[in-house]
């Protein structure tokens, strides 16, 4: 089988690069190992949070010359701030075909999302059914909030995160309340202790008469309050309409907030791009693995997967977006870590006792999160330093970034997927020029 675009892995560097591929008309296909990270996402897009040094981040392209002072390998370095602004409006009004609209605040900064945990985490886009909460200014017009489960619902403790949120000194003049609705067929669902996830409730919310039993329920436990805030367990892909719905069944101004995985707001992300893709004419081979390639002279000429070892596919260009650790993207044994497919350079590996920091929640980043694969400043990785001029790379496999401490993950994946697929448009066209010139050559 021959592509004009191969790319390895579907997470949301590799769609975000195939999506904007198929858009230009090239032949593209991903091929998909398994779940990517944003099954374990909040779903909301951060661009840039922290600078590696630690200092808060408010507006993050406005901390671009900053970010490469500290760090010039950086992949937002690489790309600059014009490219990755490019990619993230192009994201957005990518996914608002698909019904996701993605905002960050009018002034174009950060903002805060609440966790389960009842703490706040700077990012830069969420969905509509997020609230937004001001950096500067917390609990902005909020006087009485209520956190809302499902009696029963063990993915998100609502006491918990209302503990937490009391001691916030933003929080002391704002009333909050607890409750646990119950929820129509509960008994029935539960067929073991552990069966009982967002995935499940979503399919009974979805009946609306159950929706309308439980927006009932909701109203006479949770009375008057200015944000009702409950996990996310609403549809895969409509979950927005069903939460329009409640909020016109209830009257209250509706929010969700991520849950333990799976996350239905990563999901939505997830099911929005691929279908996306799909009706582009893109193909995903979802279950497959690349196991290896062959390359000629620096170009890779085909590569092989567990489900065609026998039979190799061609493109003229490939991506391989296939995670860090988390994915099986780069694999560690005790002293080594490698990029697993095609033995790709990586960063010079510290001695193993200075891979982490010794305190989990450390001031400084982990250093075992910088690692990746080193790539050009195209994106281009090299194999015994020999540049592979038709591979790229994207996302959270690169190098020189931490997506968690940082908070960048999904800015960067999305931002180098795009950049990527750029070139490979650049590239088809200018190989397509040369043919036709040729063809008109050969036809005088
Ligand atoms: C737990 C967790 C929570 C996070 N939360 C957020 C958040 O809320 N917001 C945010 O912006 N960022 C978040 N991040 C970071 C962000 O999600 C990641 O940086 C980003 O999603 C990485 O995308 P990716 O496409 O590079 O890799 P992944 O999403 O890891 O996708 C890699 C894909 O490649 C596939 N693959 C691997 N090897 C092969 C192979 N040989 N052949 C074929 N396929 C292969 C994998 O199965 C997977 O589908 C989070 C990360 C983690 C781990």
């Amino acid at each position: 089988m021959k592509f004009d675009s191969l790319i390895i892995g579907g997470g949301v560097a590799g769609l975000s690069c195939a999506i904007r591929c198929a858009e230009a008309g090239l032949k593209t296909a991903v091929i998909a190992a398994g779940q990517s990270a944003l099954h374990f996402s909040s779903g909301s897009i951060d661009v840039l949070s922290h600078l590696p040094d630690g200092q808060p981040v408010a507006n993050p392209f406005r901390a671009f010359d900053a970010l490469k002072a500290q760090s010039p390998e950086h992949p937002y370095s690489k790309l600059g701030s014009e490219t990755t602004r490019e990619a993230l409006a192009w994201y957005q009004a990518t996914m608002e075909k698909r019904g996701v609209y993605l905002t960050a605040q009018d002034d174009d900064s950060n903002h805060f999302r609440v966790t389960p945990m009842g703490t706040f985490r700077s990012t830069w886009l969420s969905q509509q059914t997020v609230h937004q909460f001001s950096l500067t200014d917390v609990a902005a017009g909020l006087n009485k909030i209520a956190l809302v489960t499902i009696d029963g619902f063990r993915d998100f403790q609502p006491q918990l995160a209302a503990d937490n949120l009391a001691k916030l000194p933003q929080f002391k003049d704002v009333a909050i309340k607890t409750a646990a609705v119950e929820l129509p067929d509960f008994d029935n669902m539960q067929r073991n202790p552990c069966e009982f996830r967002s995935i499940d409730v979503s399919r009974v919310l979805r009946d609306e008469s159950k929706l309308h039993a439980f927006a009932k329920s909701m109203i006479h436990q949770v009375g008057q309050a200015d944000l009702v805030i409950l996990p996310a367990m609403f549809g895969n892909g409509d979950g927005a309409a069903t939460i329009k719905l409640l909020e016109g069944l209830t009257g209250y101004k509706i929010c969700e907030i991520p849950t333990m995985p799976p996350s239905l707001l990563g999901i939505r992300i997830e099911e929005a791009m691929k279908s996306h893709f799909k009706a582009l004419g893109g193909l995903i081979l979802s279950g497959d693995e690349v196991r290896k390639g062959d390359f000629e002279n620096g170009v890779l000429k085909r590569i092989y997967t567990k489900n065609h070892h026998d039979m190799p596919l061609t493109a003229n260009h490939y991506l391989i977006a296939s995670g860090s650790f988390f994915s099986r993207g780069m694999s560690a044994q005790r002293h080594k870590v490698e990029e697993p497919v095609f033995g790709l350079d990586m960063t010079d590996l510290p001695h193993r006792d200075h891979w982490y920091q010794s305190q989990f929640f450390a001031k400084q980043s982990h250093p075992f999160l910088k690692m990746g694969v080193t790539c050009n400043a195209q994106l281009q990785p090299s194999i015994n330093n020999q540049r592979i001029s038709n591979l790229y790379c994207a996302g959270a496999l690169l190098a020189h970034y931490d997506p968690v401490f940082e908070g960048c993950g999904s800015g960067v994946a999305i931002s180098t997927g795009y950049y990527v697929a750029e070139q490979m448009i650049a590239a088809q066209n200018s190989n397509q020029t040369t043919e036709e010139k040729q063809q008109e050559r050969t036809i005088a």
